[in-house]
């Protein structure tokens, strides 16, 4: 699984961080960041929900 965030589109909402704590974190202007080395280990049915969540569309998923 791939995920692709685009800081440039986050409005900072936190919707991503509240389903997936383990794979998203918030830097200190709010913007998401995925944190290191979570992907490989993230529930891939959290990621999908966190991505459709996002009201700015932010989040992408692709398999690898
Ligand atoms: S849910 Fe979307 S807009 Fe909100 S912090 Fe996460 S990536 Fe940014």
């Amino acid at each position: 699984m791939r995920i692709t965030v685009d800081p440039g589109r986050c409005v900072g909402a936190g919707q991503c961080v509240l389903t997936a704590p383990d794979l998203f974190d918030q830097d200190d202007d709010g913007l998401v960041t995925v944190l290191a080395g979570a992907a490989d280990a993230a529930d891939p049915g959290d990621v999908r929900d966190a991505a459709a969540l996002c009201p700015s569309g932010a989040i992408s998923v692709a398999a690898d």
